[in-house]
């Protein structure tokens, strides 16, 4: 708490140094930040099954701080699941939101607008919401328990009674639809077409539906579990393209099939196009907030500025825990980065930790460089890491999991790899904390740094 109202304090001062926030001029046009609910919280949901939907004074707390650091750094939206409700929408779909509930969201959605911030509901779209509603009425699916059928026309008349709801219970000022996470229907009917044309043709009929009621609604399709790498598709995409403002790449499929593929996509498209933003951290709902130490400014910065590059324009990163010294790191430079793609991650970086540690210029070119070596430390292990979340336990749970990111992810040999680079940076850390005058945040890192090698340590060597 101290730590949060000294740098609001100091956030005053530099923003007035500056003449306030960055620049205006140029960067992504959609910078979102994306999660659920409870996915930036300062305590861990140890004992809650994910998602969890709690919301309360002490969340309410953790949005104001993140929404006024947000508009700082130069985000412009927050897409927010969990307004509503975790997995299943009820039957009669209203009593989803109590009274108090309602409250509070709206206080959420308030305290946002007053940082001139838009927000996003997510919306699953034919699936994500409507296993209860399904259990119901089994008639609505027809191969995927977790999917109605696209081809059901009853199923149309259940996903308009949850969108006239969902616009109209919030004042939310758009919606980031999601068809494909849970995956598809795969009758007789729907079979005619192939995945991209399925999921487009259920995200167009949504679009439209709410273009013709709510004109002035910012809508985005975030592809979990569509894939854009495919040329034939190219039509069906363009298509959508025509009825939302920005398509999200999640995995950025369409650059890993080939960069020149991802630059024609872009051109091809009537909307903006982009990723989640690079290697990104995963908000573990059920652990204790110095338990890794992971920053991505590097990662991030190089692929944010290749997206940018190429024409890219939205961005929907994921939310991180600002409790966590690494996480604070990735969230800062995203924020600069999508402002201003061109100026270089690592002026960023700088900005960023100058003002958090207050460092003068020798002790921040150190600590500079002790950060890229942590991220590093772990992500040359896994180079195949892009674009996508790293799960660092088990997202599914309803308890702290292990610790999958050094279990899964890396074999013995890279995680004895791992721990002697873990030991150094330890060492690094606490001799440059002397001339660090943040000294909270330093015994944090150094904090995070023994619970990581505690967690290796609890595995098979
Ligand atoms: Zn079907």
């Amino acid at each position: 708490m101290t730590a949060q109202a000294s740098l609001t304090r100091r956030e005053l001062l530099l923003g007035s140094a500056l003449g306030g926030g960055p620049s205006a001029a140029g960067g992504f046009e959609h910078r979102g930040y994306l999660g659920w609910i409870t996915d930036l919280a300062t305590e861990p949901d140890t004992n809650a099954a994910w998602p969890s939907m709690r919301l309360d004074e002490r969340l309410l707390e953790d949005y104001r701080h993140t929404f006024a650091l947000m508009k700082r750094l130069g985000f412009k939206e927050a897409v927010i699941w969990g307004f509503y409700v975790s997995r299943a929408w009820p039957v009669d779909i209203s009593s989803a939101v109590g009274k108090e509930r309602g409250a509070m969201v709206e206080k959420l959605i308030g305290l946002a607008h007053a940082q001139g911030l838009r927000v996003y509901t997510g919306l699953g779209v034919y699936s994500w919401g409507f296993e209860q509603i399904i259990r119901a009425h089994p008639e609505l699916s027809r191969t995927n328990p977790r999917a109605m059928c696209a081809s059901r026309p009853e199923a149309w008349e259940w996903m308009r009674r949850v969108i006239d709801f969902v616009f109209t219970r919030f004042p939310v000022d758009g919606a980031s639809l999601q068809s494909a996470d849970q995956g598809r229907c795969e009758c007789a009917e729907c079979r005619r077409y192939g995945d991209t044309e399925y999921h487009v043709r259920l995200d167009v009929r949504v679009s439209e539906y709410v273009r013709s009621r709510w004109r002035d609604r910012t809508l985005a399709v975030s592809g979990w579990g569509m894939r854009f790498d495919n040329p034939g598709d190219l039509p069906h995409l363009v298509e959508l393209s025509k009825h939302i403002d920005y398509l999200i790449d999640v995995p950025d499929s369409a650059a890993r099939r080939d960069p020149a593929w991802r630059r024609t996509l872009i051109g091809a498209l009537d909307c903006r196009f982009g990723t989640i933003g690079g290697p990104q951290v995963e908000p573990p709902q059920h652990w204790q907030r110095d338990r890794w130490f992971l920053p991505t400014p590097k990662h991030q910065g190089e692929h944010l500025a290749s997206l940018y590059a190429d024409g890219g324009r939205a961005c929907e990163f994921f939310f991180h825990i600002l409790a966590n010294p690494g996480d604070e790191v990735s969230f800062w430079v995203a924020g600069k980065a999508l402002s201003d793609p061109t100026a270089g991650w690592q002026h960023h970086l700088e900005s960023t930790l100058d003002e958090l540690y207050r460092t003068r210029k020798a002790a921040t070119a150190d600590l500079m460089n002790l950060f890229v070596r942590a991220e590093d430390a772990y992500l040359s292990l896994v180079p195949a890491i892009r674009s996508a979340t790293i799960s660092l336990e088990p997202l599914i749970g309803d308890r702290p999991g292990p610790p999958v990111y050094l279990a899964q992810r890396l074999g013995p040999e890279q995680r004895r790899t791992y721990r002697r680079e873990v030991e150094t940076l330890s060492a690094e850390f606490r001799k440059l904390g002397r001339d660090v005058p943040e000294k909270g945040r330093m015994r944090k890192i150094l904090r995070c740094l023994d619970n990581v090698r505690a967690d290796l340590d609890s595995l098979p060597r």
